[in-house]
């Protein structure tokens, strides 16, 4: 065999079990594959000016390459088992918080230190919010921020880069099971390993269904989140981000019982495109920064839904909504909350008029023309419930970005240890449908190496 392990994707899965390995093991020889490019050749295009929105590059730099999907965002690391995925249920909640904990003590040796951890223990919110029918999940949060989050992935992969050999744009085509391993096959080579950590991400999800087929690896359908991205003075939710920076809020729509929830929430932040298998969704990120803070918050609103029988494609239920959002405006939609409730679309010259600078560059439209009526009577319940813990939110120019979309992979048969029924085979991450964040996946990344190195 060439290497001990490979590993294919360098996200913080693949980067945290490569780091685990080499510490737990330094004999070991490590490959990591990544389809996308090494950390300072990441440039998105979007500029502002000539390039205002996004162009759909081969490989998209806000998902792929070294960082993963976690190198331009936010760095909000949720020490939770609350949200951010599923590990818990495989590993246990108390392997799974203490291994969120150690990536947090690594990300604080590699740049990190001096950032804030924020805690909803003991917060008045929380009464505040149930008074007003909302529901503030408990969790720690770790705000790296755009800029230190960057600081740390170059750290870390200064401290890597001698110790695991690293092939950037490197699309791994097939993994094939060999005497004693895998082969791993690339557009131009083959390499061959005892162990395979597949750790792809949200990008990898149709490869990841793809290689779970040719395996006949079992999974099964994951749910899709679908929503808007809300953008607002940054005062009107300053109370509650100046004291828990992020604040996850359920609430359960008085119509249909669905729950509606905030999500990834960006104090002082920037809306931002993201570019999924060609497809343009909104999301958000901050900085740690004053200096490049903005104005405004933003935050994401988001129904889960989730579909068995007979039609199983979650995935490609938000992926056709979004579709619609990206035929009707060219990319991503934004309406005035006030033009959306009197039942007209956004224009520029309504957009002109507000009292609220956008942070990205999208179309004025309609979102009643793009989001089911379930989604959006949801959202806009929730912005009313919202209005009452943190006034202003209901207000006529509150910018509603769509569609901000979570596709999650699909959830893929692993055991205890995150193996597949393949010995040495190793699904983890976003990749495998059981994590949906960074401190998750990073987590399993660390568990998957211990598995691995035995100690
Ligand atoms: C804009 C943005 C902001 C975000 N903000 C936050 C946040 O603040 N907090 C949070 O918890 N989460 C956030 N997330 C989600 C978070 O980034 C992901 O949950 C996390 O990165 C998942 O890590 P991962 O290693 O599983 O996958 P990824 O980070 O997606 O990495 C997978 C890597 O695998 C590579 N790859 C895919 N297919 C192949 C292939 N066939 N061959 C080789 N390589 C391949 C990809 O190029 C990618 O680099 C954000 C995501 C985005 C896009």
């Amino acid at each position: 065999m060439n290497y001990d392990v490979l590993i294919i994707g360098a996200g913080p899965g693949g980067i945290f079990s490569a780091y685990e390995l080499i510490l737990r093991n330094p004999g070991l020889k490590i490959g990591v594959l990544e389809a996308g490019h090494a950390l300072h050749k990441r440039r998105c295009p979007i500029n502002g000016t000539t390039v205002k929105s996004c162009i759909g590059c081969k490989s998209c730099s806000i998902m792929s390459g070294f960082g993963g999907a976690g190198a331009f965002s936010d760095g909000k690391y949720n020490i939770t088992n609350d949200f951010g995925g599923t590990l818990y249920e495989y590993i246990g909640k108390a392997r799974a918080l203490e291994l969120m904990k150690y990536v947090d003590e690594i990300n604080m040796a590699f740049g990190g230190a001096g950032t804030k951890l924020y805690s909803t223990a003991g917060t008045q919110f929380k009464k505040l919010c149930i008074q007003n029918d909302l529901h503030l999940l408990d969790a720690s949060v770790r705000h790296l921020g755009t800029d230190i989050n960057y600081v740390v992935l170059e750290n870390l992969y200064n401290h890597l880069k001698d110790k695991v050999e690293f092939f950037f744009d490197t699309p791994v085509k097939a993994i094939c099971p060999v005497d004693g391993g895998y082969r791993v096959e690339t557009e131009k080579e083959s390499f061959t390993c005892t162990d395979c950590i597949v750790s792809v991400g949200r990008s990898g999800s149709k490869w990841m269904e793809q290689v779970c087929r040719e395996l006949d690896i079992p999974t099964k359908s994951n749910r899709v989140d679908i929503g808007v991205r809300v953008e607002l003075p940054a005062v009107v939710f300053s109370h509650l981000t100046d004291e828990l920076y992020e604040s996850k809020i359920v609430y359960r729509t008085k119509k249909y019982e669905d729950k509606v929830r905030t999500f990834c929430m960006n104090p002082k932040g920037a809306v931002v495109n993201e570019n999924t298998n060609g497809i343009i969704t909104v999301n958000g990120h901050s900085y740690e920064d004053p200096a490049r803070q903005t104005e405004n918050t933003n935050f994401a609103l988001l129904v889960a839904k989730h579909f068995s029988e007979p039609f199983k494609d979650s995935n490609g239920y938000g992926e056709s909504i979004a579709r619609l959002s990206n035929m009707l405006g060219g990319g991503v939609i934004v309406q005035r909350f006030g033009d959306l409730i009197r039942g007209r679309r956004s224009n520029a010259d309504r957009m002109r008029d507000s009292f609220l600078t956008p942070t990205l560059n999208a179309t004025p439209g309609d979102l009643s023309l793009v989001l089911p009526k379930r989604i959006l009577d949801g959202i806009i319940e929730m912005i009313y419930a919202l209005d009452k813990v943190a006034p202003g939110t209901a207000n006529d120019d509150t910018l509603l970005y769509g569609v901000e979309v979570k596709f999650y992979n699909m959830e893929v048969a692993v055991n205890e240890r995150l193996q597949t029924r393949y010995d040495g085979l190793y699904i983890i991450g976003d990749g495998s449908g059981i994590t949906h964040s960074l401190s998750h996946a990073s987590a399993s990344g660390v568990h998957v190496a211990r598995a691995i190195a035995g100690n």
